[in-house]
Parts: C-alpha cells; sequence; structure tokens
C-alpha cells in the first residue's frame, strides 16, 4: 500500500478512538517508525505529509538523517548506548528512551542545548522490555533535576504484543498515572505533559488511553 493511504486509515482511525473519548486528533503526533524501510520509502512519508521520523537504531538514524537531514522532526525510540550519544544527540529532537542515570549524565554532557526526552518505563514487567520499573520512575525523574540540558516532556511505553486488549489498556493506563504523579511534583525541569504509547497493533487503545505520540511503523510506512 502507498503510505498516504495507510496514513488515511490511520487517520480515520485516530478521528475514531478520539471521538470515543472527547479527544481532539490534532493532540496527537505521530510518529512514522522508518526502521524497516529504505530511505526512498521514508522520502515517500514525508510526501504524504508525515512530518515526524522514528529510528531506533543509529545506523539507521544516521543513513537516513544524512538524506533527510532538517527536513523532519527526529524521534529516537530504541535504546541507546551510553558511548553512542555524542554521535547523535544533536542530531535528534526527541530522545524516547532515557532510562538510568548514567546515560542522563552523558547527554548532560555531550548536548548543546536542552533536549527533550522521555522516560522509558517498563510497565509489563517483561524482561526482555528495556525501561525502568514503574515504582521507581518518580524518584529518577527528581534524580534528573541536576542535568540542565534534560527537559522530561514525558513518559514512553510499549505494550505486551498480546491480544488481550484489557491487559493492554492497563499497561497504557498505569503509564499516564504514572505522569499524573510526575506532574504533581511540579518540577521545572519536568513538565511531563507527553505520554508516547501506541504502535500499529494498539494505537487505538493508547489513544483512549491518552497517548499523545503514537509511534506507528509496519501499518504506516511497511509495504
Ligand atoms: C518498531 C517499534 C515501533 C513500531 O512498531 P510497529 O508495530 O511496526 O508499528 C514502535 N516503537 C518502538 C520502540 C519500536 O521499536
Amino acid at each position: 500500500m502507498e503510505v498516504k493511504e495507510n496514513l488515511q486509515e490511520i487517520r480515520q482511525n485516530i478521528r475514531q478512538a478520539c471521538g470515543k473519548v472527547n479527544r481532539n486528533p490534532e493532540e496527537i503526533t505521530i510518529i512514522a517508525v522508518t526502521k524497516y524501510v529504505t530511505i526512498e520509502r521514508t522520502q515517500a512519508a514525508l510526501e504524504a505529509g508525515i512530518m515526524n521520523l522514528g529510528e531506533n537504531r543509529l545506523e539507521g538514524f544516521s543513513d537516513k538523517y544524512e538524506a533527510i537531514g532538517d527536513k523532519a522532526v527526529w524521534h529516537f525510540i530504541g535504546s541507546l548506548q551510553s558511548r553512542k550519544v555524542k554521535d547523535m544527540i544533536n542530531e535528534i529532537d526527541v530522545l524516547h528512551s532515557l532510562d538510568r542515570k548514567s546515560l542522563a549524565k552523558e547527554i548532560n554532557k555531550r548536548a548543546n542545548s536542552v533536549k527533550s526526552c522521555f522516560i522509558q518505563v517498563n510497565v509489563s514487567g517483561e524482561e526482555s522490555k528495556h525501561g525502568i520499573s514503574p515504582d521507581e520512575v518518580v524518584a529518577f525523574v527528581e534524580s534528573l533535576q541536576a542535568y540542565e540540558k534534560i527537559r522530561v516532556d514525558g513518559l514512553m511505553t510499549m505494550a505486551p504484543n498480546i491480544e488481550d486488549e484489557d491487559k493492554i489498556r492497563s499497561v497504557f493506563r498505569e503509564l499516564r498515572h504514572l505522569r499524573e504523579l510526575i506532574i504533581s511534583k511540579n518540577l521545572s525541569y519536568a513538565p511531563c505533559q507527553g505520554l508516547s504509547m501506541g504502535m500499529s497493533n494498539d494505537y487505538h487503545i493508547a489513544i483512549e488511553e491518552g497517548a499523545t505520540h503514537i509511534r506507528i511503523g509496519s501499518k504506516l510506512v511497511g509495504q
């Protein structure tokens, strides 16, 4: 399918999910996750009206950034090794996978300006998933005060890859609850308005539960 047609269908589903819970579709940023596809396909996504791109590996990001540069807003959504920070932190716009103090420290050292970050939380508790555990999130955010280049703009999670919609929903709901806890702390460096959650198979549920950033790969740019 053409990216354009996929995008139309996704926008329709977003409107529908927003309608159910009285949200404005304009609150939702669609991030096209281009990790499986070529530069050409990524460019087709931009031509179809996508502005936000997501990559989960430094190599994939660098290749595409070289071709596309500042014509897109770049989201890094994969786990990030501290030693790679210097190679990308000033090229990306938003990091969705801040999950440890050593990484925050390295970003603080390498970033030229304040960096928009989402804290990755392992809500489902699956061992295969990155992210900090829910009961450590608030203390972790508080510990970031010392790093003037880090701004906590939201939380990010991945739901388990299962059929059980109630279980998926409860993961998203928990992330939203954690966001409210952080907001209630009134930390100037952690406005934390964002919720990065929802992928190809579950973004409709994520939107009903308050997602502000959905990360869609296969159903948007997949072919
Ligand atoms: C690959 C990936 C996505 C997109 O997955 P799809 O199921 O293809 O939509 C979203 N978020 C992260 C962190 C990913 O690694």
